[in-house]
């Protein structure tokens, strides 16, 4: 699967990350955790912090698949609404996953204090803002419920928007709590820490088989080489899909861009992040050394990048609306 096609953001900002090798010999472990991304890096996290004997593998470089290539947006609010999540979850289950990604923005700033490269992680607050008239009313609807369970959110009527930013909305759900980070130094600095604590990692390793053995695992890999272990974690990413198909699960293509240097941020109240209600989303930051990154304009998978000269020069006229 391809990834990603243009040029990343994100590994400019850390040109020499700790390199890795690849596997050139049959090893056991405790645990192995399949894929060096964010979710990987924080497997091997709390697993180290219980010292647990760990082997990360990835098939390209660590932090090579969607972390490289992410925005970085630490959201509470999130694509499911708390209103949504209510409906799906009904109402304990619902306000407890939004209590969690509360308590995981939290942990995220724990752990980026924990790293050798601070991973620029910035605390800041949201305007998620109604993309139509329209949806004001169930924008507001979910203003009252996050407040009802004690989230940090206040309601921006269009009077409010227009005193404090440079275009205006409907309506729109301002809230503290969140935060931004480069995903890209995060996951390197997380494995690295881990490797401080003992884990072993093997770049350019893909699993391709594994069957159970004596009550665990033997995992073979792309080189001929296995990996015997207790318990494995499969952190594959997008790519979980070739693996284990879940039927529901669509992909899809995405776009973001990053602007040049901007010289001033006026009509942007502390930088703070934007999205809006409609689906697919479109999603603005700013980054510390004044750029800003836009994304969204999500369709089908594309093959090919062949729409995406187009894609940028739609996202750039975003940011300029
Ligand atoms: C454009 C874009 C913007 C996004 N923005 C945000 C955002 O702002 N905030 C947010 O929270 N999320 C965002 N996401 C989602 C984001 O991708 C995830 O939050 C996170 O980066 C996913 O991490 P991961 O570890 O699950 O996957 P990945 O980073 O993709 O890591 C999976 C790893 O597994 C490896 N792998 C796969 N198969 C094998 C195999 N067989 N053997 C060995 N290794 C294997 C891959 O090489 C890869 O390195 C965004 C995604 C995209 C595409």
């Amino acid at each position: 699967m391809i990834f990603v096609t243009g040029k990343l953001y994100w590994p400019e900002t850390l040109p020499a990350p700790s390199l890795y090798p690849a596997l050139t010999e049959d090893v056991k472990c405790d645990v192995l955790i399949i894929g060096g991304g964010e979710a990987g890096a924080l497997v091997s996290y709390y697993l180290k912090q219980h010292d647990v004997d760990v082997i990360l593998v990835d098939k390209r470089r660590v932090s090579g698949g969607s972390s490289s290539a992410n925005t970085g947006l630490l959201q509470i609010c999130n694509d499911k609404t708390l209103t949504a999540c209510m409906h799906s979850f009904g109402e304990q289950k619902g306000v407890r996953f939004y209590e969690l990604t509360r308590q995981a923005v939290d942990e995220l700033e724990k752990i980026s204090g924990q790293l050798d490269q601070s991973p620029d992680y910035i605390r800041r607050e949201c305007l998620y803002y109604a993309s139509e008239p329209a949806d004001a009313e169930s924008l507001r609807a979910e203003y009252q419920l996050l407040k009802k369970y004690g989230f940090p959110v206040m309601y921006f009527e269009r009077a409010d928007i227009e005193k404090r930013f440079s275009f205006s909305k409907e309506g729109a759900i301002y809230s503290k709590g969140d935060a931004e980070f480069n995903p890209y130094k995060f996951t390197n600095g997380v494995i690295a820490h881990s490797v401080k604590k003992g884990m072993r990692v093997y770049e350019n390793t893909e699993v391709v088989h594994q069957k159970v053995q004596d009550g665990g695992l033997l995992v073979y890999t792309n080189s001929g080489h296995t990996i015997a272990c207790r318990r494995a974690v499969f952190a594959t990413g997008y790519e979980a899909q070739s693996m284990k198909r879940n039927a529901n699960a669509v992909i899809s293509s995405s776009y973001s861009i990053v602007t040049n240097q901007v010289e001033a941020f006026t009509g942007w109240p502390h930088g703070c992040l934007i999205w809006e209600t409609a689906r697919p989303y479109l999603y603005i930051r700013t980054c510390p050394e004044g750029r800003v990154i836009v994304g969204g304009l999500d369709e089908p998978l594309q093959k090919q990048d062949a729409s995406s000269l187009k894609k940028r020069d739609q996202l750039l006229a975003k940011i300029q609306e």
